[in-house]
């Protein structure tokens, strides 16, 4: 008897993946986290690889068996490794960069590092949550923030950028072990060359986390932490368009404690299927059309900040150098969560957040929060970036009159059917 496919096997799973797929087709998808995964990366997560035990690394196993794994992991780290040596500006040769394709996903891959670098209760600094740091940077409902000291810095009140100058006083004054520069919702390129001064100066370990634009580095359309940052981490499923994963990048010389951090320290056995996942993106990120990509992720970025500030919106920092927009919308008479809730039945997808100094509270802050990687993927470019500032604008003059909102989302559903997305079965 043939074995029953999803359908037939469970009608209610398969139902509801039928209509995420609709969800992620029939929406302009602006979550600056997120993206379409080929079906390429697709496949391969979906294989018989999820059925492998494999702990350890390439031939240090514990189980037998692994003839194929070792050879998957093995590939996705000299691809990875070959992805980033070419980013490089300081002119050490790929020898000196290890790779750990391991991390289940990016928060995992920080807890590593910590476990590698510090001991409980440690001083480290990070971005702050509120001015667009990472919760696994030390926040304090974080177990980053419960089992180490921690010192945010924040960005600036007059432009809103990451102050260099208070990064370097706090570091003096408090000694972090480990200093991460990493953003999740900073338009701005981070200087990391910067950081390093300050790390050598204070003796810290610089943690880049790079989750969020590791497409953009991989590209050159980002400046590059490799052959400043000790240890890089990063998720794969940003804008780097692969599996949910994590994954470590780091100097020879911590090789060792980073693995040993991985595993047996944290997690057991790696996801093998994520791992084949992760070879696969980087083979597609190694391919002139990637580079072409993610310029497209920032030229649609810029199109869209310069079109909403065209439209009165306080696109904080005037503008991006990314894939992402913050926006205060308090001057249009309503709220992120209003508006980011209006949006969604509109069909455009993007998430409420706090603005710098955000007066309003997190679960109800001042500003949304617009990331370009999904639509890029779906080959969307300036024309749309127009359209959408102008949905937008409509939206945010009336979000409770359900016939703007009804209309907005007809015309967004009309212009998806144009642009399959990578990956979906329609
Ligand atoms: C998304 C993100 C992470 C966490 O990734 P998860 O896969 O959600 O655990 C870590 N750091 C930064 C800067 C991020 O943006």
């Amino acid at each position: 008897m043939l074995e029953p496919d999803l359908r037939a096997a469970d009608p209610a799973i398969a139902t509801l993946i039928d209509d995420e797929n609709r969800r992620e087709h029939e929406s302009l998808r602006l979550i600056a986290s997120e993206n379409y995964a080929s079906r390429a990366v697709m496949e391969a997560t979906g294989s018989c690889l999820t059925n492998k035990y494999s702990e350890g690394y390439a031939r240090k196993r514990y189980y037998e068996g692994q003839q194929v794994i070792d050879q998957v992991e093995e590939l996705a780290i000299s691809r990875v490794k070959a992805l980033f040596a070419k980013t490089r500006g300081k002119g050490e040769g790929q020898d000196d960069l290890h790779v750990n394709v391991q991390p289940y996903s990016g928060s995992p891959a920080n807890l590593a590092v910590y476990l590698a670098f510090c001991q409980a209760g440690d001083t480290i600094m990070g971005l702050g949550l509120a001015s667009g740091g990472h919760l696994t940077h030390g926040h304090s409902v974080s177990i980053t923030g419960k089992y180490f000291k921690s010192v945010p810095y924040g960005v600036r009140r007059t432009d809103c950028r990451i102050d260099m100058d208070e990064v370097r006083s706090l570091a003096r004054e408090h000694k972090p072990k480990v200093l991460w520069a990493g953003t999740t919702a900073y338009p701005r390129a981070l200087d990391f060359a910067a950081f390093r001064e300050i790390a050598d100066e204070v003796g810290a370990i610089l943690a880049a986390d790079i989750a969020h634009i590791s497409g953009l580095v991989v590209a050159g359309v980002h400046p590059s932490p490799v052959g400043y940052a000790d240890v890089i981490t990063s998720t794969t499923h940003k804008t780097f368009r692969g599996p949910r994963g994590g994954m470590i990048l780091c100097k020879k010389e911590h090789a060792a404690a980073i693995d040993r951090a991985v595993f047996p320290g944290l997690q057991g056995g790696p996801h093998n299927h994520t791992t084949a996942g992760i070879a696969v993106a980087a083979h597609e990120a190694a391919r002139p059309e990637f580079v072409q990509y993610a310029q497209n992720v920032v030229d649609n970025a810029k199109a869209l900040g310069e079109a909403l500030s065209a439209r009165g919106f306080a696109v904080v920092t005037g503008g991006t150098d990314n894939h992402l927009l913050l926006v205060d919308v308090t001057a249009k008479g309503v709220t992120g969560k209003v508006l980011a809730q209006a949006l969604d039945r509109a069909n455009i997808v993007l998430n409420y957040n706090a603005v710098p100094f955000d007066p309003r509270k997190p679960f109800d802050p001042s500003g949304i929060r617009i990331g370009t990687p999904a639509v890029t993927s779906r080959g969307m470019g300036r024309d749309v970036m127009l359209m959408l500032a102008e949905w937008i604008d409509r939206v945010t003059a009336a979000p409770a009159d359900d016939s703007v909102v009804a209309g907005v989302a007809a015309e967004v559903k009309a212009l998806c059917e144009k642009y399959p997305a990578p990956g979906l079965r329609l």
